[in-house]
């Protein structure tokens, strides 16, 4: 059975791009057959695993506005099993280009449902904002990943995503469930981490996940080599613990 995850919190900087790319390429690596959707204008995810944004022909762009067949913009990564959608700049006019087509919160889910049959995992790395790209990818979503970076105001906003998931939930997609809440760039050497962990764990109870991603030097280094951490360093901590969570992701099936 293939699942699509968004993985998704307007703040930026909290581990969506890392998460997704990591996430992948260790499921990857378990045998799984996995498509990254950067759906973020930035471009992050494209660029982190290996692809210049010049040598793109489709982008996500192309399909949520122009309905190019997602098939023609699969891209091939350094990982068997991993493939991209990539994300250009091109991507930046989208929200405001979406606002007066007809069904435009519905267009990637009926775009990734083409070639979902393809794949176990579908994960989208959504922008850092709640407008109408991501609304697109929690309604092409089973379920969602959200990142929290083990900081001051790490709960800040949550209220709001939430919210956006339960209006996504009543009027668009009735099936959309919280995949799992994970702890991102936890530093032991502070007491502040360990709040956070505990706060976010009466408030998520049993959906957090009991990988946290500790701060790694390898995991900021790897996107600027257009790797993920699988093949940048395989025996760092950074890939470890992501392996870790891909497995506890798979235990979810
Ligand atoms: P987002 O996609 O939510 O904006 P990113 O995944 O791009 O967040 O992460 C923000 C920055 O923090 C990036 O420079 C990234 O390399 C770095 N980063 C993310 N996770 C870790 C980590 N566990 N350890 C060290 N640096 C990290
Ligand atoms: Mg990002």
């Amino acid at each position: 059975m293939s699942k699509i995850i968004a993985i998704t919190n307007q703040k930026g900087g909290v581990g969506k791009t890392t998460t997704s790319v990591n996430l992948g390429a260790s499921l990857a690596a378990l045998g799984k057959r996995v498509l990254l959707v950067d759906i973020d204008p930035q471009g992050n995810t494209t660029s982190g695993i290996g692809i210049n944004k010049a040598d793109v022909t489709y982008c996500i762009y192309d399909i949520i506005i122009n309905d190019v067949h997602p098939k023609d913009a699969i891209c091939d990564t350094n990982i068997e099993n991993l493939k991209v959608i990539p994300a250009t700049i091109q991507l930046a006019g989208a929200e405001i280009e979406l606002v007066p087509t007809i069904s435009r919160e519905v267009r990637l889910k009926k775009s990734l449902s083409l070639v979902k049959h393809m794949f176990d995992y579908i994960l989208i790395d959504c922008p850092p904002s709640l407008g109408i790209l991501t609304v697109n990818s929690l309604t092409a979503a089973d379920s969602v990943i959200i990142p929290i970076q083990c900081e001051y105001y790490a709960l800040e906003g949550l209220s709001q995503l939430l919210n956006t998931v339960r209006l996504v939930q009543k009027h668009l997609n009735t099936s959309l469930q919280i995949e799992g809440v994970l702890l991102t760039m936890f530093d032991a050497r502070t007491n502040l981490g360990i709040q956070v962990i505990e706060e976010v764990k009466k408030y998520f109870q049993q959906k957090v996940y009991q990988t946290i991603i500790p701060r790694n030097v390898r995991l900021s280094e790897a996107p600027s080599h257009g790797q993920s951490i699988i093949t940048y360093d395989s025996r760092s901590k950074g890939a470890e613990v992501y392996m870790e969570l891909a497995k506890e992701v798979i235990t979810y099936e």
